[in-house]
């Protein structure tokens, strides 16, 4: 059997390395052809000499790269659309995924998605570069892979509602005194995943419940009203999904990225893999299951609200989102501005066309000089994008 060709964008991150564990583990099936990092050059360097892919990108040397390797930002691109590559795994945070998953698409690769934010921002392109190219988008977010295998080969016309499952975060239980005063170790410290920083301070916000409530709708075409969210603390159930006589089928597993991150390489196959710990109901046990409160989390219905009213609403709510997240985990702003600065980019930006993916990236760059004009200490600089 020939080696199915992998790029791996973001390899130096959390999705990144699990990857790279994943693709270890059946060297019999697939072949690192091509890394991408975005600074890290010593550990891309390490993961370089593991692996010996055909290409290497690092987007910012910052005077520390290796003759052969690509630089600059256009290296995502190439390395995503290499001939040699089947499947492009898209690890990269943030907006700065967008253009390579356009690319692959394009190019007719199978996308494994981990960057949910190139769908928030950029969905509809996103949607017809698959179309036009002949590619494929497979989630790699624990439940978009879970409601893909609920959902199975069954028509969409047969699902009424999925029902995404949320940790909560580390503020669950907090009041929203308490959670207006969270430090950076608070928001940093999640309680059931190991994550990068970003992704976790969405977590703590559920700004990203609601990126992947957008990311859903996207993928399995559901209008915003067929689209639920319950807070399940344990992390066990990794979502439902409903369908027109009443049956809810759940995926369930211990929380563990590496079992979506295969599954994404190998759908709609499964193979053995023997690093996942066996599931054990009653090690499991008690699993509960709470209603989410909007009030706490402004940022989820935020972000909700922006996915239903479309246009250049998404974008913003990303790029605001990912600006004050910078400036929050930078020490600038505190943790309750991130959704007031998220609304007030919102307020903001509004008549902003969005027709062309042009326009929704002049709008993405608005929405950041916004928070930062409204946020960042003048006399100080701020390396956030
Ligand atoms: P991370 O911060 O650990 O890693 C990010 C990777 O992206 C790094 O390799 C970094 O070098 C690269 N990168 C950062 N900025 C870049 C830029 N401007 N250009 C090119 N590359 C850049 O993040 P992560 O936790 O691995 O998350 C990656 C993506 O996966 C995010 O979209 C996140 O929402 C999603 N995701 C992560 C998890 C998880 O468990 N970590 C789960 C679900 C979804
Ligand atoms: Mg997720």
């Amino acid at each position: 059997m020939t080696r199915r060709g992998v790029a791996i964008l973001g390899s130096t991150g959390s999705i990144g390395t699990a990857t790279l564990r994943v693709i270890a583990r059946h060297a019999d099936m697939f072949r690192v052809v091509a890394l991408t990092a975005f600074e890290n050059a010593s550990l891309l360097r390490e993961q370089g000499e593991a692996v010996r892919p055909d290409y290497i990108g690092i987007v910012n040397p910052n005077g520390d790269s290796s003759a052969e390797w690509a630089t600059g930002p256009d290296c995502l691109i190439e390395a995503a659309s290499l001939p040699a590559v089947d499947i492009v795994v898209n690890a990269i945070v943030g907006a700065a995924g967008l253009q390579a998953t356009l690319a692959a698409l394009r190019a007719g690769k199978r996308v494994a998605l981990a960057n949910k934010e190139s769908l928030v921002m950029g969905g509809d392109f996103v949607l017809s570069a698959c179309d036009e190219g002949g590619g494929e988008i497979v989630p790699v977010d624990s439940e978009h892979s879970a409601i893909l295998q609920c959902i199975g080969t069954r028509p969409s016309s047969e699902v009424s509602r999925v029902i995404l499952t949320a940790s909560g975060g580390p503020f669950r239980d907090w009041d929203a005194d308490r959670i207006s005063r969270a430090t950076i170790d608070d928001a940093l410290n999640h309680p059931t995943w190991r994550m990068g920083r970003k992704i976790t301070v969405d977590s703590a916000t559920l700004a990203n419940k609601a990126l992947e409530v957008i990311e859903a709708h996207y993928l399995f075409g559901l209008p915003y009203d067929r689209i639920d969210v319950v807070v399940h603390p344990q992390s066990i159930i990794h979502s439902y999904v409903e369908f027109v006589d009443g049956s809810v089928i759940a995926q369930i597993g211990f929380p563990n990225m590496e079992l979506p991150i295969l599954y994404a390489l190998t759908h709609p196959h499964r193979v053995v893999d023997p690093a996942v710990r066996p599931f054990d109901p009653t090690s499991a046990s008690p699993l509960t299951f709470g209603p989410v409160d909007m009030d706490r989390f402004p940022a989820l219905a935020l972000g909700i609200q922006a996915g239903a009213a479309g246009g250049v609403a998404p974008v913003v709510f990303n790029a605001a989102n990912e600006a004050a997240v910078c400036l929050f985990l930078d020490g600038v702003i505190g943790f309750a501005e991130i959704p007031r600065a998220i609304a007030s980019a919102l307020a903001a930006t509004s008549a902003l066309p969005s027709g062309t993916l042009a326009e929704l990236i002049f709008a993405d760059a608005a929405a950041r000089s916004h928070v930062r004009e409204h946020n960042a200490n003048p006399v100080s600089e701020h390396a956030c994008p």
